[in-house]
């Protein structure tokens, strides 16, 4: 096991009403002037919107709120949201909505007081300091960013989807997860939702560390659980449990803790954020696509962890470690399927995915080299994407 450090400041209220409490967090936080972020619509046409309004009003928390997040986040919004805020001299920003929302209001608060343009911190030319702090009513339950120090925005000029990682800067001060607000989502949504947590616990179980039996089982167990929720939530969309064991799940995923004392992979991650730059597809039906062929291809090079996560997650009962990776990227796309999510890029709709563009973005934005289980150059991630095609 590695050395490493491990802070989740985030205070999580869970269950049916929580998003009543966001005045008085607000009140405990000394936050005065808040600028609500939210989507294309679901949290007003839900009336979600109406209720959080009313508790930051009950407290005296003056407002004002930026919509239209869309799927993907791009730069032009956060521009436009970093110049409110400090106009209207606000001094703490509230997340309503899903990763894109919350990704948008973390680019936000670090760009507020930063004097440059805030695109340099996810171009790695400067070090996110002082933030904005940050609270968060999780709509969907999928990237985790309620939990995480992350953010991912699309730069509409050249589109550049790119990743910005803190320790703690741009970690919510505190997350509302009311299961029972998860219950309009689109089928598609929340599918995708699944497969994005499931994968950002396998980014970080596919690891060179060995001898972190601990933390792998924290994650095969996570895994476990979501696999057997999913079908739930997917038949029976307003099963409250099914949909509270999703959305705790969705956080667990990446919060960090399933990555301790291990060094992680995210070449999935990195290539998935092509497809959705350059294709516009939804990040965990990307993924679902991009994950097996990557499972397939470190499987042949390295099969024995792929071994060890089939038997302990799909319970795979082949001896020999060769076929027992086989039958686990079977298993998983055979998951992804049964939950109806596409594991080609042409299900996708990606009829003629042009590979040059994909590999050499891929390489451009993230170096020659990608990923930790198995270091992957241009050759290796070329025939990764020929492998998720059809
Ligand atoms: P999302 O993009 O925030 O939302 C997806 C869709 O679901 C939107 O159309 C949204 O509609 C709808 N929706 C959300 N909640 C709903 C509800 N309760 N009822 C009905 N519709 C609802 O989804 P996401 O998967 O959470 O976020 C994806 C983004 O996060 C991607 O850009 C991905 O790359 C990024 N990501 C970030 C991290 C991180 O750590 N920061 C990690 C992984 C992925 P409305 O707009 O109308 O609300
Ligand atoms: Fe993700």
């Amino acid at each position: 096991m590695d050395n490493f450090t491990f802070c989740t400041p985030t205070r999580y209220l869970f269950g049916r009403g929580v998003e009543n409490e966001v005045g008085r967090l607000c009140k405990n936080a000394e936050w005065k002037n808040v600028m609500i972020v939210y989507g294309g619509g679901s949290a007003v046409k839900s009336g979600l919107l109406d209720r959080v309004t009313a508790s930051l009003d009950a407290e005296g928390i003056s407002h004002i709120s930026l919509g239209g997040v869309k799927p993907n986040p791009t730069d032009d919004l956060v521009y436009e949201g970093i110049d409110r805020c400090r106009r209207s001299g606000a001094d703490a920003l509230l997340a309503v909505g899903g990763g894109s929302v919350i990704d948008t209001a973390k680019a936000i608060a670090c760009g507020v007081p930063y004097d440059g343009d805030f695109w340099d911190f996810f171009a790695g030319k400067a070090v996110v300091g002082p933030a904005l702090p940050l609270g968060v009513v999780l709509t969907i339950p999928a990237a985790g960013s309620e939990g995480s120090g992350n953010s991912v925005i699309t730069r509409l000029d050249g589109l550049l989807k790119l990743s910005l990682r803190t320790d703690t800067a741009l970690r919510p001060k505190f997350a509302c997860l009311n299961p029972e607000l998860t219950f309009t989502l689109p089928p598609y949504q929340t599918a995708s939702g699944i497969a994005d947590m499931m994968v950002h616990i396998m980014e970080r179980y596919f690891s060179p560390t060995e001898d972190v039996e601990v933390t792998d089982r924290l994650a095969e167990g996570l895994l476990k659980a979501i696999i057997a929720e999913a079908p739930k939530v997917m038949a029976c969309p307003d099963d409250y449990q099914a949909r509270a064991n999703i959305m705790w799940s969705g956080t667990l995923a990446h919060n960090g803790i399933c990555g301790c004392g291990r060094r992680e992979d995210w070449a999935s991650h990195f290539m998935e954020h092509e497809l959705s730059a350059i294709y516009g597809v939804t990040h965990g039906a990307g993924l679902a696509v991009i994950v097996p062929a990557w499972l397939e291809y470190v499987s042949r090079i390295k099969p024995a962890k792929v071994a060890q996560f089939g038997r302990r997650v799909f319970d795979v009962n082949e001896h020999d470690d060769t076929a027992a990776a086989t039958e686990t990227v079977c298993c998983l796309r055979g998951f992804f399927s049964s939950i109806g999510l596409p594991v080609t890029m042409k299900a996708l709709g990606i009829e003629a995915p042009d590979f040059n563009l994909l590999v050499s973005k891929l390489h451009e934005n993230k170096g020659p080299q990608i990923g930790g289980y198995i270091t992957l150059g241009k050759e290796d991630t070329e025939a990764i994407y020929r492998l998720a095609a059809e």
